[in-house]
């Protein structure tokens, strides 16, 4: 019998979920999906779910997408998998030509992993290597920003700032240099989020100035804060950004795990910045939402720096698995050719702006709405206690996740950050569904808001 009780029973006797307090399901009931189709889910009682956030912020195009479909059965027909090392194969030679063409100018060489914090990790390690390589060994640190998120692996976990889930692991992690955030919900009234970028980066200057010598890079989400709450800032940061990296030679670089694949309105957010970090880490919508694969580009002055005889022993002897797996590339190649063949870019435009319209105009004058801030796909809600004076609710109160339920009981799933409600949806959902999403939104917030 599989209805959604046998079926959560059974799971709750052998599973541990990610990011979860599994006690929480004695109270909340754990949903067992059985179907995808675009945007909605079903589960195995028929209840449908408006997929609003994009399952983790990985899918693109919608579950079940034919095109993808028809790819990943081509490529399952000819080769699932094979080793990395000494050996290559078509789809992850195609991926990795594509991606060299649609990334920055300059970003010429791909290296696979098989996740967003392992692409970090990579970033991380390669950044340092190669100042070692150059005979810079005393560039051993990183400066992050206040409030950014790279992950849960030790090394991504310790270039991030989300007290939740990296205070608990504090004595495993190395150090790192820590800089104010641009974040834009801090400015004053009146004060431009340009302004405000720009005030805040008078504190990342004077940091690289002081520890340029011990610093391999600096690493940031280019515009948008996404797991610290949907943080929002300016352009014009990461543009100064990437004057001052090169001043002080330091790295730069551009976690687009999250922002990357069009989600700012852009293809890759550094575009409205025209800059080239020197590694660019990217993952989640790599693969449409299919399949586990991240990648990291970067510059031929990187690629150089390793590049030697074996017996100099400066190569990057560093390896997954599944490393480049030949499912996971072609599901990438076939993604990428969407936004190719079928203008997702312009799509995205027109559909930011409804989103705009339906959602963030209504929610501006709500009594126990702070903010309501977007950029390009990504629209967020910031709930607070007080309005006038931004007093959050005290975060035991779980009303987001009061939202979170209510939303789930009206067939829209929303997984709010704390008190920040977001739509982060794939880009084929409809103005339609976006009308529904707003106005289940709206109702969750009023339940819960409710003493
Ligand atoms: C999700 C995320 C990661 C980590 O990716 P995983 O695949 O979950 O390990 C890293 N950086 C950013 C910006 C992310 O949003």
């Amino acid at each position: 019998m599989k209805t959604n009780q046998a079926l959560a029973q059974r799971d709750l006797a052998v599973l541990w979920h990610p990011c979860t307090q599994m006690h929480d399901h004695e109270t909340m009931p754990m949903i067992p999906i059985k179907k995808g189709r675009g945007v909605w889910l079903e589960d195995f009682d028929g209840n449908r779910y408006l997929d609003a956030v994009s399952s983790w912020w990985v899918n693109l195009f919608g579950h079940g997408n034919a095109d993808i479909n028809a790819a990943l059965k081509d490529q399952l027909d000819n080769l699932e998998h094979v080793i990395f090392a000494g050996f290559t194969h078509e789809s992850a030679i195609k991926l990795a030509e594509k991606l060299v063409e649609v990334t920055p100018d300059g970003l010429t060489r791909c290296f696979y992993a098989d996740n967003g914090s392992a692409a970090v990790e990579v970033a991380l390690k390669m950044s340092f290597h190669y100042w070692r390589n150059q005979g810079r060994a005393a560039k051993t640190k990183f400066i992050t920003l206040e409030n950014s998120y790279h992950g849960e692996t030790l090394g991504a976990l310790a270039v991030g700032n989300v007290p939740l889930y990296k205070e608990t692991y504090a004595p495993l992690l190395m150090d790192v240099i820590s800089v104010p955030s641009p974040d834009c919900y801090h400015r004053e009234v009146g004060e431009s989020w340009a302004d405000y970028s720009i005030r805040r980066f008078e504190l990342m200057e004077q940091t690289l100035q002081q520890h340029a010598d011990s610093v391999c890079a600096v690493i940031i989400e280019p515009l948008v804060q996404c797991a610290g709450s949907m943080r929002m800032y300016d352009v014009v940061y990461l543009k100064l950004l990437r004057e001052a990296c090169d001043k002080y030679q330091v790295h730069l670089i551009a976690d687009e795990i999250a922002v990357g694949f069009g989600r700012t309105g852009t293809l890759f957010a550094c575009e409205q910045a025209a800059i080239t970090p020197d590694f660019m880490c990217l993952s989640k919508g790599l693969t449409g939402g299919y399949l586990p694969l991240s990648a990291v580009m970067t510059t031929d002055v990187m690629y150089q720096a390793f590049y030697d005889d074996y017996v100099k022993l400066s190569a990057f002897l560093h390896s997954h698995s599944y490393t480049g797996n030949a499912l996971a590339c072609r599901a990438g190649v076939a993604t990428l050719e969407i936004f190719q063949q079928q203008g997702i870019i312009e799509k995205n435009r027109s559909l930011a702006q409804i989103m705009a319209k339906v959602v963030a105009a209504r929610f501006h004058d709500h009594p126990h709405v702070a903010e309501v801030r977007q950029t390009g796909m990504i629209l967020a809600i910031e709930l607070v206690k007080n309005k006038a004076t931004r007093e959050p609710y005290p975060w035991q109160e779980r009303r987001g996740v009061k939202v979170y339920q209510y939303a789930l009981s009206k067939g829209v799933l929303l997984r709010p950050l704390g008190n920040v409600i977001y739509f982060m949806p794939p880009y084929i959902i409809t103005e339609e569904e976006l009308i529904l999403l707003a106005e289940v939104a709206w109702q969750g917030i009023q339940h819960a808001v409710k003493a």
